[in-house]
């Protein structure tokens, strides 16, 4: 008899033991995970095979709760090591990490194009008994996804759609290096300080990293430092940014603009034939599944009913912020005018960073890393756990000592109801460590919320991780209010998570929720963060325990609507593109990509884009990343998350029974609904009407 060693990794359930999935483990027993899997895969196929032709019609019970362990044991696994690669990163890790995803992959892909699979899931659809509209969400899900990937094609046909796909992932590589590389490939050696006037320290030292790497000297022949340069600016955001919204020389900021907006569109690295590829490809597939376009294909998942249900949500945006932009582009000519241009100047695109900056000082003044002081963590969580109990009736406990955890910086919380039962937990880890941990800041689920037989219910546990500012010798770590918002942004990801009430993990929590929604509670959570009482709860200045001043409070809130005309007119300008370029645009079409967005930037631009501008060259989200025809969800979703918080300011912030009760509503149905219904329903259950663009509209200073 051999025994078989008990495995952290392959336990399959509960609370990970984190120090024990090491390296070995890993790949031990990732193998032995997807053997396993195969073999209960090939059992569940033989009996759905047999059920097929012996029965009419199938029950849940015969097919989701096998296909759902499958999918589940595979997550709990590999997501335990997905979540180590990404916080507590090393070399050994990261390379069994890359020599085990390939499985992986392929074993999700055999899942996912599964014939069988997707035999008894229509059968179900069709002719199964299913009992709620919950189940019947989670089927179509599951259907439309298998569907939308090609399974439902035979022979040449299916042969031919492959194909396609793996051109598409082949020419999105391509796209993405390419956008990398002429990002990489481009510099410029400054060596005058009046090159470099106006740039803050951190930046320049930026600079001159940059080009002691590149090997270049002082003429002295030292090594480049911040104060003596040279300096290397570059086209990649940590220098191109600081260096648009800094420097003072206007020729050398219009030099790097223009190198920047041209990136991958001529030369070796040219996008522009690669873009009309996959546009063509993806219209080619839409047309396969039986589908008009692409946007079709896009939309069939989402929120948005249809591209017409988007186009007037972006409409009622630009038409708000039109105004606004054309003002605020005014307001920043004749800032540049009382700082000494003269009276012909002419706002360019590479003037619009610079003035933007030097305006907002002059209206707010605002010192962020100033106002740090006043936002250490243990407060800041005090008064988020404080809004949580106001809001929505639970209690946060810290639990550390209970549960393993994979740093000394991580924490554990309990959430509890006020009758002190029990209903989620989640991990903390809010401390940036560039060594080991990827950077951003996420949600996402260790254990999912699941009703097995009986009265077991499995509870949900979130993973929380920010990079925040880490505490420094006798200092707490003090937050930057961005990365105030950035906590509470993340935490209302983890409420809808964690306060779910659905009993199939497959719609619990942010599970099934539809891609342009699912930011919804997240963004609600940050509106909160300047609300009088949790902004006073929150903002204790760490040693002197004085309060922030009212004046201060007022900067923050009005500088979250400085340039916002500006800003909601090039969200509504990529949305709208990305929207048309999948709708409208095909091989026969007398323009190019190019030409129609240009078209379409006479609406949504009040600067026209400048020859050399070949956004779309560089435009990854939608030719590299998951969003073709789905950039309007940043938009979308905001007007949902905006409209929710509207219901509270109705009743008036202040007015805490009402709160309380709005409160509650919220989580009855937002927080507690999760992907088994429809979000129009789940919205309507909260607003009693679907969303309306008003208060987005005014909470950007747009009305
Ligand atoms: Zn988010």
């Amino acid at each position: 008899m051999t025994s078989i060693k008990p495995s952290a990794l392959l336990k399959g359930e509960g609370l990970p033991d984190f120090d024990k999935v090491t390296p070995n483990e890993i790949t031990e027993n990732i193998p032995r995970l997807i053997k396993d899997l195969n073999e209960k895969l090939n059992k569940l196929e033989r009996e759905l095979d047999q059920k097929l032709s012996t029965k009419n019609s199938l029950t849940w019970e015969d097919v989701m709760p096998q296909l759902y362990e499958i999918g589940e044991k595979l997550r709990w696994s590999w997501g335990v090591v997905s979540h180590l690669n990404a916080v507590c990163n090393s070399s050994q890790l990261r390379e069994v990490h890359s020599t085990q995803q390939p499985k992986i992959v392929r074993f999700s892909n055999q899942l996912a194009q599964n014939e069988i699979i997707y035999k008894a899931l229509s059968n179900l659809k069709e002719h199964g008994r299913i009992k709620n509209e919950t189940q019947i969400r989670i089927i179509e899900t599951e259907l439309i996804t298998m569907k939308n990937k090609g399974i439902g094609l035979g022979g040449k046909e299916k042969t031919l759609f492959n194909s396609r796909s793996e051109r598409l992932a082949e020419l999105s590589t391509t796209f993405s290096n390419n956008v990398l590389d002429a990002t990489k490939n481009w510099s410029l050696l400054l060596k005058k300080h009046s090159e470099i006037e106006g740039l803050p320290e951190r930046a320049l030292e930026t600079l001159a990293f940059a080009a002691k790497e590149a090997g270049d000297k002082t003429e002295e022949g030292n090594d480049p430092t911040a104060s003596s340069g040279p300096w290397r600016v570059g086209l990649d955001l940590p220098r191109y940014i600081p260096f648009q919204t800094y420097a003072k020389n206007r020729l050398v900021r219009e030099r790097v603009y223009r190198a920047f907006v041209s990136r991958a569109s001529d030369g070796k690295l040219n996008n522009k034939n690669i873009i009309e590829e996959i546009l063509d490809l993806r219209n080619k597939q839409a047309r396969q599944l039986g589908y008009k376009n692409w946007c079709q294909i896009s939309l069939a998942t989402k929120m948005a009913e249809n591209e017409e249900a988007v186009e007037i949500l972006l409409e009622e945006l630009r038409l708000a912020a039109m105004p606004h932009a054309k003002k605020e582009l005014i307001q920043l000519r004749e800032c540049a005018k009382r700082n000494g241009e003269n009276d012909s100047f002419e706002l360019s695109p590479w003037d619009v960073s610079f003035w933007s900056e030097v305006l907002r000082k002059e209206e707010y003044d605002l010192d962020q890393e100033k106002l740090r002081s006043w936002f250490p963590l243990d407060q800041v969580l005090n008064g988020l756990f404080n809004l949580c109990k106001r809001l929505f009736e639970i209690e946060v406990e810290e639990a550390s000592d209970s549960v393993p955890l994979w740093h000394k910086d991580v924490r554990f919380f309990n959430v509890k109801n006020l009758d002190d039962q029990k209903i989620a937990s989640f991990y903390l880890d809010p401390f940036s460590r560039p060594a080991t941990k990827r950077g951003g800041a996420w949600m996402d689920e260790c254990l999912c919320r699941n009703k097995k037989k009986g009265d077991n219910i499995i509870l949900p546990v979130a993973y929380l991780v920010c990079n925040q500012t880490p505490p420094i010798a006798d200092k707490p770590s003090l937050m930057s209010f961005e990365e105030v918002e950035t906590l509470f942004h993340e935490f209302g990801h983890g409420l809808q998570h964690m306060l779910t009430t659905v009993n199939y993990p497959q719609a619990a929590g942010i599970n099934n929720v539809e891609w342009d929604a699912v930011e919804l509670a997240s963004q609600f959570m940050e509106n909160w963060c300047l609300e009088d009482q949790t902004i006073s709860e929150i903002a204790i200045h760490w040693k002197t325990k004085e309060s922030l001043t009212e004046s201060e409070i007022n900067k923050l809130r009005l500088s979250r609507t400085f340039n916002s005309g500006l800003a909601t007119l090039r969200q509504i300008h990529f949305a709208l593109t990305d929207l048309k370029l999948h709708s409208q645009w095909n091989k026969d079409s007398s323009i190019s990509p190019d030409e129609l967005r240009r078209q379409l930037a006479e609406e949504t631009t009040v600067l026209d884009p400048i020859p050399e501008d070949q956004f779309l060259c560089a435009f990854s989200h939608i030719f590299a990343g998951g969003y073709a025809s789905g950039y309007y969800s940043y938009k979308w979703a905001e007007v949902l998350s905006s409209d929710a918080f509207a219901a509270f300011e109705e009743a008036g912030l202040s007015n805490q029974e009402e709160v309380r009760k709005i409160g509650k509503k919220y989580r009855d149905s937002i927080l507690s609904l999760g992907g088994s219904r429809s979000p129009n329903q789940v919205f309507k259950q909260f607003r009693g009407r679907l969303p309306s663009t008003k208060a987005l509209i005014r909470h950007s200073g747009l009305d």
